[in-house]
C-alpha cells in the first residue's frame, strides 16, 4: 500500500521552523508527516522583518530600530571635536596653544603666525 499522498500535518506545522511550504518536503523534520497529534520538534517561527529592512549598507547600523550611516555619525563627532579645539571657539592655537585673535570680521582662516600651524577644517 502506497504512503499518504497527503502526511498529517498539524496547523500549527505551518509557522514552524522546519515547515518548508514544499508540497515534494512539507517538513525537515518529519518528512512522512506526523503520527501523533502534537510535534515536540515545533519551532515557532520568529517574525522576520521584510527584507529591506534586514538590509544594512557597509558602514550603517540599526540603533533603536532606526538605520543609523556611521559616516555621518562620525562626522557629527568631528564637528563636536572642532568646537573644542578651533581657535574660532578657544581663542587659541590647537597645536602651540598660542591665543589667535579674531579680526573684524571674523577670519575664516585661522592659521597660527607662531608655529605654522594651517586651519584646514574651511
Ligand atoms: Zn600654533
Amino acid at each position: 500500500m502506497p504512503s499518504s499522498p497527503n502526511p498529517c500535518y498539524l496547523p500549527q506545522c505551518s509557522t514552524c521552523e522546519f515547515y518548508t511550504h514544499n508540497p515534494h518536503l512539507r517538513c525537515t523534520l518529519h518528512p512522512l508527516g506526523l503520527e501523533s497529534e502534537e510535534c515536540l520538534d515545533f519551532v515557532a517561527i520568529f517574525p522576520l522583518p521584510e527584507p529591506e529592512e534586514q538590509w544594512q549598507p557597509e558602514g550603517a547600523a540599526y540603533y533603536n530600530g532606526e538605520l543609523v550611516l556611521q559616516p555621518r555619525q562620525q562626522a557629527l563627532t568631528e564637528q563636536l571635536d572642532l568646537l573644542d579645539t578651533h581657535p574660532l571657539f578657544t581663542g587659541r592655537c590647537p597645536n602651540c596653544e598660542m591665543p589667535i585673535d579674531s579680526t573684524h570680521p571674523v577670519q575664516v582662516h585661522w592659521d597660527c603666525l607662531n608655529c605654522g600651524w594651517i586651519d584646514d577644517s574651511v
